[in-house]
């Protein structure tokens, strides 16, 4: 590990000064930063720590939605009463990554912006596109059992891990960013980029660019949420494929329908194919069954990620099927 500066802010505004330093970055619960810093794999020179010194409270709007602070803890988000009741898919989805331990320190900003856990990324001993541009990717005929299938490139695999980013795609929500050179919203849904050619760069936040808030719209009346997580063990463990499906129906017809991916994508996956699909058309297994599909064909398969084209369609039915059938009748956590 290198020797590093650390600050402890008191305000955003000193975050946004002190961030804007070469070789700064900002330090949320440090859960993923750190460890990547003790893996050699990122080194910065000064850590300057948000704690106390970012927004970490959740505000209920006038029109239904919330604005949820960057420093507001996973713990904190997922347990909220308001986000159970009203979006229980992203109370799910949080609560269904890592461990208690770790959602007590993680923050809402932090979990958007982690890195992949792919093993290439995270040895440095390895070449790996993302850390050291140009170096190659080993894990296009190599070890890839968890990384990606939709959104991949010649030379990067590395699937986004992280599960609340895929919940609050399927509830539209918007960040508020913060630097020297003012404010300004950007949708999430855009916000992370695909490899291409240049995996280094992995969302369009700005060097020294601050996240202060997600916001939420007000969740759609009558819709029914799930989210739905397969991976190798039932906890503390990451998503091979996972589905956050936020449905509602109205005279027998699909009248909202937003459906985002984990575990499979570079990027969390907004299902536009299949949400196209599905809109305006009566709910059913076939109905789901295709949408999946055409979200799917797209899809890079290989030898070790063979399987997950086949668990990303059931995982995308189930949620669907789910999610449909609590349209309508409240929006109890299941
Ligand atoms: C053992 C283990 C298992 C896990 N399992 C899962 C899982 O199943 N699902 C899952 O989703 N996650 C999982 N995680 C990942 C965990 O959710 C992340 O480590 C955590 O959410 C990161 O949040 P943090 O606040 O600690 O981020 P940090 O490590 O502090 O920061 C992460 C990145 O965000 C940047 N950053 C932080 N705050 C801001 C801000 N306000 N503005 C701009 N940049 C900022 C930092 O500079 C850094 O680049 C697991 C982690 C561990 C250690």
């Amino acid at each position: 590990m290198q020797p590093f500066a650390y600050t402890r802010v008191a305000s955003s505004q000193e975050a946004i000064r002190l961030g804007a330093r070469e070789g700064a970055r900002f330090l949320g619960g440090g859960t993923n930063l750190v460890d990547l810093m003790r893996l050699d794999v990122e080194a910065p020179d000064e850590l300057v720590d948000l704690a106390g010194g970012e927004p970490d409270g959740i505000e209920r709007l006038a029109d239904g939605g919330v604005r949820i602070g960057a420093g507001v803890r996973n713990a904190d988000l997922a347990h909220d009463a308001y986000i159970r009741q009203a979006y229980p898919v992203l109370s799910q989805a949080v609560l269904s990554g890592a461990s208690a331990q770790v959602r007590n320190l993680a923050t809402t900003a932090g979990n958007l912006l982690q890195r992949t856990r792919c093993v290439y990324f995270r040895d440095a001993a390895m070449p790996c596109n993302k850390r050291d541009p140009g170096s190659g990717c080993p894990a296009q005929d190599g070890y890839n059992r968890n990384l990606a299938i939709l959104g991949t490139s010649a030379h990067c695999l590395a699937s986004n891990p992280s599960d609340m980013s895929v919940a609050m795609l399927a509830l539209d929500a918007g960040l508020q960013l913060s630097s020297s050179a003012g404010e300004r919203t950007l949708p999430l849904a855009g916000f992370h980029c695909l490899p291409g050619n240049t995996p280094e760069r992995e969302t369009r936040l700005k060097a020294g660019e601050l996240i202060t808030h997600v916001c939420l719209p007000a969740p759609p009346a009558d819709a029914g949420m799930l989210y739905v997580k397969l991976r190798d063990r039932a906890s503390f463990e990451f998503a091979l494929a996972s589905a956050a499906a936020v449905v509602a129906v109205a005279d027998g017809r699909i009248r909202h329908v937003r459906l985002a991916l984990g575990g499979v994508g570079t990027v969390p996956w907004r299902a536009h194919h299949a949400e196209r699909e599905l809109l305006g058309h009566a709910p059913g297994p076939a109905l789901f069954d295709a949408a999946a599909r055409t979200e799917l064909a797209a899809a890079q398969l290989r030898d070790g990620t063979r399987f997950k084209g086949e668990l990303a369609r059931r995982c995308i039915v189930h949620a669907l099927e789910r999610a449909v059938a609590m349209s309508g009748r409240g929006r109890a956590t299941p």
